[in-house]
């Protein structure tokens, strides 16, 4: 078995499960247990806040270029292990193996942009209103943070995060989901290896929410950041301002497609499979809701569904699979709650529609037309390999279908007029559009959403600001 022993990391230590509580990580693909996981005590949980608040006196103190070469380091250690890594995530989360190495690649990526932005964190002087004084603002970093991030990317999620804080001169202290710790725990093994010092970064798991409150409330932590769905997000929320302390908030998404007439429909209904069921559909930005207008509805989804039905369903870890299993045992039946309701509702099937006959956590990419609004999934973030398709007549009723959810993280457009995209970049309520393509995710630009998609950004430039504050020296 190629799946690794499970611990935490407190203060620079490796600790195992001694007399703690354990739970088991399942694999998604067989539904059997493959590893056991320790659950942090309380004594633990403050241990790793006390070493981030002591890490941070010397860490903010280390240059830059030091705190770089950290994770330059680190990011090349990643590139090294990418393939174990990337098995060990298909093992506990399900996804094909080729995305999950990929992902390993991208997180180095992002490891490589913060530790270059973290040497670009400029203050400014601005010009005094007296003579003789002189204003200097200087940007400091926040302090310990505490971090929760979700099984659906458990590595560039966390990599995000880490890398901003770190750079930024930050410490942390990171619970990553439950279902994927290996995956988080070989992030943090690449950062220890490459000379991370002791408390800067304590990983942790346990009951998300005891977990949550404890870190957040702790004295030491001076920022709360969470990605995951708007629920729990409302109580990270609510947590931090207790404490009047900072949060970076990525939460659900419910990602409208506008496919107008106009448009190259053979290459949106291509590229949106790969979109759309990357992941198993788990994912915040997925494409959810296409909107396409009504001279090309019929064409869209004939297209869109032959080239669902070449997707092949299976354990992440077969070279074939193109579609693995959903993430744990809540997900199917969700899957199953929002289809029947759907129907119920007079929705007609395209194709898919139930569970796969693997054994695991499988659900069939599924195609849904003929919508009643009132259905649960036009609303609900399905968070699953599930599509939607629903006609529109001109740009003003598209748009306001598109804007209609209080959700706001991505979105996409595929038209061949200038004039038509130019008035969805205006007039879309989401923080991250893509024209003619589905790509959003790069290091060097901001992903964030609006509205109940929650608040802050997290990569490009804008991703280390979250952990700056400005702090004005006037001198006389
Ligand atoms: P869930 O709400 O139980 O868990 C979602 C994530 O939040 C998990 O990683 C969990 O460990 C964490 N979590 C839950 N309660 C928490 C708390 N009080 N404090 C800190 N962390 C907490 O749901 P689930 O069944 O695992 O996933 C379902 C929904 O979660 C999806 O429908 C989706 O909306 C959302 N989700 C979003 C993302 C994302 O990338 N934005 C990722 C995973 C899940």
């Amino acid at each position: 078995m190629e799946y690794p022993e499970l611990s935490l990391l407190v203060d620079g230590r490796w600790v195992g499960r001694g007399d703690r509580d354990v739970r088991p990580v399942i694999d998604p693909a067989t539904g059997q247990p493959v590893g056991e996981l320790p659950m942090a005590t309380t004594a633990d949980l403050d241990e790793a806040c006390e070493a981030a608040g002591r890490a941070f006196r010397s860490w903010r103190e280390t240059p830059a270029y030091d705190r770089y070469g950290v994770l330059r380091r680190a990011a090349e250690l990643l590139r090294e292990r990418a393939d174990e890594i990337g098995r060990v995530t298909t093992i506990e989360q399900g996804k094909p193996v080729g995305e999950a190495i990929q992902e390993v690649y991208g997180a180095a990526d992002i490891l490589d942009w913060f530790a270059e932005e973290g040497r670009r964190v400029y203050g400014r002087i601005v010009p005094s209103r007296r003579p003789g004084v002189r204003q200097l603002v200087l940007r400091q970093p926040v302090g310990p943070v505490a971090a929760f991030t979700p099984w659906n990317f458990p590595i560039t999620i966390p990599a995000r995060k880490i890398g901003g804080a770190l750079a930024a001169g930050c410490t942390m202290v990171i619970k990553p989901a439950e279902e994927t710790p290996a995956t988080g725990l070989a992030l943090a093994r690449a950062l220890v290896d490459a000379g991370l010092p002791p408390g800067v970064l304590s990983v942790v798991f346990g009951d998300p929410a005891t977990v949550s409150s404890h870190l957040i409330r702790h004295p030491q932590v001076r920022k709360a950041t969470f990605t995951g769905s708007t629920a729990v997000g409302r109580q990270i929320a609510a947590l931090a301002a207790e404490g009047v302390k900072r949060v970076t908030l990525e939460l659900g998404g419910h990602a409208p497609v506008l496919v107008f007439d106009d448009a190259d429909l053979d290459k949106a209904a291509k590229l949106a499979v790969g979109a759309k069921f990357r992941n198993a559909g788990q994912i915040c930005i997925a494409p959810t809701r296409f909107l396409v207008q009504e001279g090309a509805f019929e064409e869209f989804t004939k297209r869109f569904a032959a080239a669902i039905d070449e997707l092949r369903l299976g354990n992440g870890l077969d070279p074939e699979t193109t579609l693995g299993p959903l993430a744990h045992d809540r997900r199917p039946p969700a899957m199953a709650a929002l289809v029947d309701d759907a129907i119920g509702r007079g929705a007609e099937l395209l194709t898919g529609g139930g569970p796969g006959e693997q054994g695991g956590y499988f659900w069939q990419p599924t195609l849904l037309a003929g919508l009643d609004p009132a259905a649960r999934v036009m609303s609900e973030e399905p968070f699953g390999p599930l599509a939607l398709a629903v006609p529109f007549t001109d740009l003003e009723e598209g748009l306001a279908a598109a804007n209609a959810l209080p959700y706001g993280l991505a979105s996409y457009a595929f038209t061949a007029d200038r004039a038509t995209a130019y008035a969805v970049s205006e007039g879309i309520e989401a923080g991250m559009l893509a024209v003619n393509h589905f790509m959003l995710t790069a290091p060097e630009t901001p992903f964030g959403g609006v509205k109940d998609s929650g608040y802050g950004s997290e990569g490009g430039a804008e991703g280390i600001e979250d952990y700056l504050f400005a702090k004005l020296v006037s001198e006389a």
